[in-house]
């Protein structure tokens, strides 16, 4: 018999592709999202990506703080595991409304432990990030790092991982994996999921979306006074299928061993810089992105990558896809839904959704 995965956020962006992955991996899959997310619309195109395992997809919406409703849902179904990639994610956000993202992240998560508990279901994948790495001293970022959170989004996630660590301590029945994500981008390659606009971009590749797009005039370079290749801020951009197959080793490893409670790095192991980046738009997108040179956008590290060992000894799970097909695929997303799931004037709305 197929097993039965909760996904909460599952019709966020990494949520969706995951959820894709799974029904693909012949599991049975139930999704809740909040209630204002474009739910149905993307559900509906996870289930026919996933042909004629579509039918193993059910979806609620719900906010992981009402209790008892999660409660009624884990009454009527029996769960074996859940991925919980539900929570907000804006990091300038965070620092305004800080109290928005303690109520969501942190409380909806504690929610959803509970319920797990009080139901018997102790097997969980969380969605850390590799913001709890704050400013590394050295890279590749090794899962045993020290760990700081620079902001309150960052904060919420370092604080999650720690409740995920002590509740296994308190209770060696639970299996546990933290997947610490890099910086994911992307699209799925049929161009029918991918993150769904929302207001002023906060990231580099959304942003460069929008200038392709005609909707912004050029893209603000933060920081060209960096030590790195070309002076400019580097990261460890991962396609979002890879990141959604990282869950799939994840999940395998929780049913097929002993794992504890154990944290992974989900990155492609490699650097790219701001530059490299926008080259490989302005090359999948056939455009070229104007940029205005500034300075550094305050609490940017200056560069950030992963190692992957340990997930690929581990788990068993490697990066396969390199920033030219994330940008292919980012491109043929944005160039076939320029206003991502909605009409122009809802894609403006504040996104209150998942990772
Ligand atoms: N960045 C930039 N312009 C933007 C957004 C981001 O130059 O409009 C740079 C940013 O300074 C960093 C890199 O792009 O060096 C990735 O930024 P992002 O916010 O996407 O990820 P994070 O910094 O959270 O890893």
């Amino acid at each position: 018999m197929s097993r039965s995965i909760l996904v909460t956020g599952g019709a966020g962006y990494v949520g969706s592709h995951t959820v894709v992955q799974l029904l693909l991996g012949r599991f049975k899959v139930v999704v809740i999202d909040i209630p204002n997310s474009p739910l149905e619309i993307v559900l509906k195109r996870v289930a026919k990506l996933a042909g004629e395992f579509g039918k193993n997809l059910a979806f609620y919406q719900m906010d992981l703080r009402d209790k008892p409703a999660l409660e009624k849902l884990f009454a009527c179904t029996s769960f074996d595991a859940v991925i919980h990639t539900a929570g907000l994610k804006a990091v300038r956000e965070s620092v305004k409304n800080p109290l928005l993202y303690y109520n969501n992240n942190v409380i909806g998560t504690i929610n959803l432990l509970e319920v797990m508990v009080s139901h018997g279901c102790k097997k969980l994948v969380f969605s850390s990030s590799a913001t709890v790495y704050g400013w590394p001293k050295e890279v590749p970022c090794t899962e045993d790092f020290p760990l700081c959170a620079a902001n309150p989004y960052a904060r919420t996630k370092l604080f999650m991982e720690e409740v995920c660590r002590d509740i296994y301590s308190s209770d060696s029945e639970w299996k546990i994996i933290i997947l610490r994500y890099f910086n994911p981008v992307g699209a799925h390659p049929s161009g029918s999921i991918g993150e769904n606009p929302s207001g002023t971009p906060n990231n580099l590749v959304p942003f460069i979306q929008q200038v392709a797009l005609g909707r912004r005039p050029e893209l603000t370079v933060f920081g060209s006074d960096y030590s790195t290749k070309d002076r400019t801020g580097v990261r460890d951009y991962i396609h979002v299928v890879d990141l959604a197959n990282g869950h799939l080793a994840a999940l395998r490893k929780l049913f097929d061993s002993n794992i504890g409670c154990e944290v992974y790095n989900l990155g492609s192991g490699k650097g790219t810089s701001v530059l490299e980046l926008v080259s490989a738009f302005e090359k999948a997108c056939g455009k070229k992105i104007p940029l205005l040179m500034a300075g550094r956008r305050p609490g940017d590290a200056e560069i950030v990558y992963a190692s992957t060992d340990k997930a690929e000894r581990e788990l068993n799970w490697k990066a396969e896809y390199g920033i030219e097909e994330m940008c292919r695929d980012q491109w043929n997303w944005a160039s076939k839904n320029p206003f991502g799931y909605g009409s122009p004037d809802h894609s403006t709305s504040q996104k209150t959704s998942s990772s």
